[in-house]
């Protein structure tokens, strides 16, 4: 039986928080991976103490995310035959065009 591949696979970057909101976006092609308001995804670093600091989970920056419709998951890196470099998922969106995905306004060709 063939394993059929749906969806699109991003590599989480770095989450940013600004005020009360946080997101997270694809490193590589710019999709938002997480957007939240901190007050629904937060929790006190020590339950016992609402003093204590927020803390929030998000992607692991550089990993690979599974997203196909309301499912989303976090991919094992996969090893290649070079030592150090994981294959790619065929649903990557590293094989995407790039004018496919990211945003050009503003750029002009050199
Ligand atoms: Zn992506």
């Amino acid at each position: 039986m063939t394993e059929v591949l749906t969806g699109t696979v991003h590599i989480a970057g770095f989450e940013v928080q600004f005020a009360e909101r946080i997101r997270q976006r694809c490193a590589w092609c710019g999709e938002i991976l997480l957007d939240q308001e901190l007050a629904l995804v937060a929790i006190h670093v020590d339950p016992d103490d609402f003093n204590s600091n927020m803390t929030f989970s998000v992607w692991p920056a550089g990993k690979q995310v599974l997203h196909d419709g309301n499912y989303w998951s976090l991919l094992e890196d996969l090893p290649a035959d070079l030592p150090g470099i994981i294959n790619v998922d065929p649903r990557s969106c590293t094989r995407i065009p790039p004018e496919l995905t990211i945003e050009t306004k503003g750029k002009t060709d050199q």
